[in-house]
Parts: structure tokens; C-alpha cells; sequence
């Protein structure tokens, strides 16, 4: 089974169904309530773990009933939570969620303690040499990201970076990673590349190989992914699935990418099993609700 050490946000999305998105000042009933474990970085841990990784997650949460609600689902997905923190001074990050009767949402994230997920935390990791892969995001802040970088770098240990939401980079961060999988809109904002298609891709793709990133993978919705290293540099075709719910597609595409690359599997069958793993993750409603287990994907 594979090591691999997930560092990135926790949050609680809570959900309400409502006929119409309220205007500013406008109070209206809805229907529905869901409260739904979430966060990219908790996303892609569950992932990885239900695929078939040993998870390590490095996580900050408020020392409150939505903190310790999360330990325990993460400890139910045998997540190894022994580095997640309970920040006595801050709130776990929530979401609030308003979904209309044509699946138009609005959201609203407090990030609570994930913006106090700091370097300090990261550096409490012992035995890095335990870990076949890395794996972050940045709904934390950029100076841990750069600092886990650095870390990962000295500890030759491959960092996989989701460069999700979207957000320019500087150089330094880009330089020497391993692999980087943005999708189009994050591949824009990285390169000034619109990126629309498998060309397109390949042009965002080829400048930020040109930047010091090894590896690359921008995913490209029902499409699949497109691969870029040096010796692959293909389009590896999506699933074509009749999509309920596109939530946590890209999470479940990295947790699966990161679990099959540590297994040994070769780039172009890492993709495809990523691929397989978030195109059924889309027939399902949800966001950590639709991603696969393993033994659904063989
Ligand atoms: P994000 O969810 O981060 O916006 P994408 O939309 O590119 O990212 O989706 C990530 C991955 O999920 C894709 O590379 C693909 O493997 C899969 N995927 C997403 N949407 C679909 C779909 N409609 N049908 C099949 N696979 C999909």
C-alpha cells in the first residue's frame, strides 16, 4: 500500500435548497438541509484513502463540534489524522451553500483555521522518508504550500500540486515540482494560456514545463486529461458517463492520479485510472459521497 502524505483544508459545506438564490436583504424558506464533509484537501485524502493509499493528512480544524465531527469521518476513511490540529482560537472552515431549483449555486467559504494552517504544522511531520508521495492544494495558505515545497524538495519526495482555486504562482514554487494538474481555468490563470481544448492544453501545459515544473496534467472535464512529460505528451480520453453531479470530480482525479502513480503505474495508466475514478465519481450526487472505493474501479 502506498505512503502518502496529504496536506491541504478541511471544511463543513452546509447545504440548503431554495427555490430561487436570495437577493441581498431577501429572507426565503427552503427546503432541504445537508451537512456534508468537504475541502479539497479532505476530498482528495478520502479519495486517496478509498483508493487504495495509506493516508497521512495534515489538516487544522476549530476546536469545535464540526472539528472533531470531521476527525472522526477522516479516522472512519482510516486516515491517519495524528498530524490534523484542533486550533483552539479559530473556527473550522465552513461553506454555506445555496443550491436554486435549476442547480445554480452560491457559496460562501469562512476558512476558519485552514488560513492558520502554517509552516510550524507542516514541519511537525516526522520521518518523511515514510512517504512515497506528496500531495497539496491551495485552499491553504501559499506560504505553507511553498514551505511543504521545500520540504518535499529536501526529502526527495515527489509533490503533487492541485493548483486549485485558481491562483497565479510564483516561479520559485513551480520550479522543481514534480507534477502539477491543473484544469483549464486554473491553466489559464497559471500561463495567460486560454485553455479550451488538447492544443491548448499542450501550449499551458509546455510553459509550465518551461517554468521548472517536471510533470503535468491539466484535466479537461468530460475529455479526460491531457499528459505532459518528458517522454508522454497525449491527450488520455475521459469516461463517457452520464454526469449527475460534477462535485469533487477533480479531487477524486487527484487522489486516484497520486495513489496510482505511487503503485508504480506507468503516467498514461495513472491518468486513465484518475480518469476512471472521477468519471464515476460524476454519476453520483456529492461531493466525498460520490467518490469511488477501489474495488468499484477493478
Ligand atoms: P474540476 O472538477 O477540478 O473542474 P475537471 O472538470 O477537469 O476538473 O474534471 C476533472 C476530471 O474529472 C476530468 O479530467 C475527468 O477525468 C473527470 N470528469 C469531469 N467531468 C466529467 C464528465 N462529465 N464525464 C466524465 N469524466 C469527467
Amino acid at each position: 500500500m502506498p505512503n502518502l502524505l496529504i496536506v491541504g483544508s478541511s471544511n463543513t459545506d452546509m447545504v440548503v435548497s431554495s427555490p430561487t438564490l436570495p437577493r441581498a436583504g431577501e429572507t426565503l424558506i427552503g427546503t432541504d438541509f445537508l451537512v456534508n464533509p468537504g475541502g479539497k484537501g479532505a476530498n482528495q485524502a478520502v479519495a486517496a484513502a478509498r483508493l487504495g493509499g495509506r493516508v497521512t493528512f495534515v489538516t487544522r480544524l476549530g476546536d469545535d463540534s464540526f472539528g472533531r465531527q470531521t476527525l472522526a469521518q477522516h479516522t472512519a476513511e482510516r486516515i491517519d489524522t495524528r498530524y490534523a490540529e484542533l486550533d483552539e482560537n479559530l473556527p473550522s472552515g465552513v461553506a454555506l451553500i445555496t443550491v436554486d431549483a435549476a442547480g445554480e449555486n452560491t457559496i460562501v467559504v469562512a476558512l476558519g483555521a485552514n488560513a492558520a494552517l502554517s509552516p510550524a504544522q507542516v514541519d511537525r511531520v516526522s520521518e518523511w522518508s515514510a512517504f512515497d508521495y506528496a500531495l497539496t492544494q491551495l485552499e491553504t495558505p501559499l506560504a505553507t504550500v511553498a514551505h511543504l515545497a521545500a520540504r518535499c524538495r529536501a526529502a526527495a519526495l515527489p509533490l503533487v500540486l492541485n493548483p486549485a482555486p485558481a491562483a497565479a504562482l510564483p516561479d520559485d514554487l513551480l520550479d522543481g515540482l514534480y507534477l502539477i494538474t491543473p484544469n483549464e481555468t486554473e491553466a489559464e490563470v497559471l500561463t495567460g494560456v486560454p485553455v479550451t481544448d488538447a492544443a491548448s492544453a499542450a501550449r499551458a501545459a509546455a510553459s509550465l514545463r518551461a517554468r521548472g515544473v517536471a510533470n503535468v496534467v491539466v484535466t479537461l472535464g468530460a475529455r479526460g486529461a491531457y499528459l505532459l512529460t518528458d517522454e508522454h505528451d497525449l491527450l488520455v480520453a475521459g469516461r463517457a458517463v452520464t454526469a449527475v453531479d460534477t462535485t469533487a470530480a477533480g479531487d477524486t482525479f487527484n487522489g486516484a492520479l497520486v495513489v496510482a502513480l505511487a503503485e508504480g503505474a506507468d503516467w498514461p495508466a495513472a491518468v486513465a485510472f484518475a480518469n476512471r475514478a472521477a468519471a464515476l465519481s460524476v454519476t453520483r450526487p456529492g461531493a466525498q459521497a460520490s467518490v469511488p472505493h477501489r474495488h468499484e474501479l477493478t
